[in-house]
């Protein structure tokens, strides 16, 4: 490679874009398991289910955003979207600051990561099969899923 070494600079977790690359980020920090989201807007949004990793934000550095734009659903919630190629990329909530939930297909592959929870499964299409081996939640998980699921420190 004729990359020089970035002397002292950490290699990121993961990157990721969107697919046209208006929208290229990385994250340094953790990654969240994949969690899938069935709730109607998240539905209507991707087309089919949010499937969502999350990191801190401090921890997510945009590489380029020329194109990215958001859909502010509710005061409190507002989704991330590449207003050229029409990517799904992020998901905030204002009770949530300091966490942004990542659409996981837009990670970079290899991702390491795995699915470990449905929710809002109540309101899945009905074309989807639910997947019997996942925790699923008829609505939100009691704790909050946006965070860190399971427990962080401890096991
Ligand atoms: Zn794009």
């Amino acid at each position: 490679m004729d990359d020089a070494n970035h002397e002292g600079a950490e290699q990121p977790r993961a990157t990721g874009r969107c697919e046209c690359g208006g929208v290229r980020y990385q994250v340094s920090g953790r990654l969240r398991p994949v969690v899938h989201c069935h709730c109607m807007p998240c539905r209507r949004i991707t087309g089919h289910h949010m499937a969502a990793t999350a990191a801190r934000r401090a921890d997510l550095q945009l590489e380029s955003e020329s194109t990215l734009a958001w859909y502010d659903r509710t005061p409190e919630t507002r989704y991330g979207f590449c207003n050229r190629c029409g990517a799904t990329l992020f998901w905030t909530a204002s009770d949530k600051p300091s966490t942004i939930a990542i659409a996981g297909g837009t990670l970079d592959q290899p991702t390491g990561l795995r699915t470990v929870l449905a929710i809002y499964t109540d309101q899945a299409a009905d074309f989807h099969s639910l997947d019997a081996a996942l925790d699923s939640f008829p609505l939100d998980q009691p704790d909050d899923h946006r965070t860190w699921p399971g427990s962080e420190g401890g096991s």
